[in-house]
């Protein structure tokens, strides 16, 4: 059971080639937690290109929805901002392929990483959209900078550093609801202290012919190729 949530809670799954299969939630589409106040349920519409390309994404959708169920029990409902929201569960669902697949988005470095919305990293606070937040690549790439901002300033290991944004500051928000507030205390330091800290890092051409337009090149933020999500949920235990 998830505290805060109906139980048990239903998934809705079915190959986008076909149209939504269950007629007691017509309105359902794409992937998301979605509720109605009394009842919450989890909804995988996956595109039928990732089954035509065997595309890891079918199975890695499955662990970032179900990481919102934690942290929709954790915060009782809280999701701000949305970077730490969405690019938690970006990064738990990478941590997870990496375990359990050995392979994982970390390894082309998360690219695309779109530098154009960057310059006000605070936007990233709420949904910028599609273009400017490819699949939360750049909501995921705030995650890392802090991470290595936690290690390097507090001398916290990679684990827990990773422990302390995806858990501990999540389930801060239930006593301390305004998030920077919350924020402050659990990173020692402002949202826009750590706004700050992003500008070291360095904007360059894409090389790749499918994609057009700046990016951001930071190799040395993805995590250890060793770190598992397992080291990551148990680091303030071990
Ligand atoms: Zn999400």
């Amino acid at each position: 059971d998830v505290p805060g949530m109906s139980s048990p809670m239903n998934i809705y799954a079915w190959n986008g080639a076909v149209e939504n299969p269950f007629p007691e939630r017509p309105d359902m589409r794409g992937a998301s937690i979605s509720g109605d106040g009394s009842e919450t349920w989890m909804v995988l519409e996956i595109p039928e290109d990732e089954f035509t390309y065997d595309a890891w994404h079918r199975y890695s959708v499955i662990v970032h929805e179900y990481w919102h169920v934690f942290q929709l029990g954790l915060t009782r409902d809280n999701a701000d901002p949305v970077w730490l929201w969405e690019g938690g569960a970006k990064i738990a669902e990478e941590l997870y392929m990496q375990q359990e697949y050995g392979q994982s988005e970390f390894d082309s470095d998360l690219f695309p990483l779109v530098a154009t919305g960057l310059s006000q990293p605070e936007d990233f606070e709420d949904y910028v959209g599609g273009d400017l937040d490819i699949n939360y690549n750049t909501s995921a790439f705030m995650v890392l900078a802090l991470a290595k901002e936690l290690q390097e300033a507090q001398g916290l290991s990679e684990a827990r550093a990773f422990e302390v944004i995806l858990k501990d500051f999540q389930a801060a928000k239930l006593t301390e609801p305004d998030w920077k507030v919350a924020f402050a205390e659990i990173f020692s330091m402002s949202p826009e202290e750590f706004y700050a800290t992003l500008d070291q890092y360095p904007t360059v051409a894409s090389d790749q012919d499918w994609f057009e337009g700046d990016v951001l090149d930071v190799p040395s933020l993805m995590p250890s190729k060793d770190l598992t999500f397992t080291d990551v949920l148990s680091a303030s235990a071990s």
